[in-house]
């Protein structure tokens, strides 16, 4: 008896498991891609609407360095100019 009541349990939390949507998309390898969703049925690396929630575009840094060559840090910030170059 023991042994089934486990077997019950098992399948409840497998089943619990399985209630969360899978992303229905495929990695490049084609298998089903692992990624639980939230809404609807795609991941945000498979929905093709999905926008990135960032603020600021990363830019290179558009100062230059004191060998006068340009920066090559990347910046967020609204200026185009890396901590560096700033102020
Ligand atoms: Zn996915
Ligand atoms: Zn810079």
């Amino acid at each position: 008896m023991k042994k089934i009541k486990l077997t019950l349990a098992t399948v409840l939390l497998g089943s619990a498991v399985f209630a969360q949507t899978q992303c229905v998309g495929l990695t490049k390898d084609s298998v089903q891609c692992k990624n639980q969703v939230k809404q609807g049925q795609l991941c945000y690396l498979h929905n093709p609407n999905y926008v990135k929630p960032s603020e600021n575009e990363t830019v290179i840094c558009s100062g230059t360095t004191k060998n006068n060559t340009p920066c090559k840090s990347k910046t967020k910030h609204s200026s185009g100019k890396c901590h560096n170059h700033r102020d």
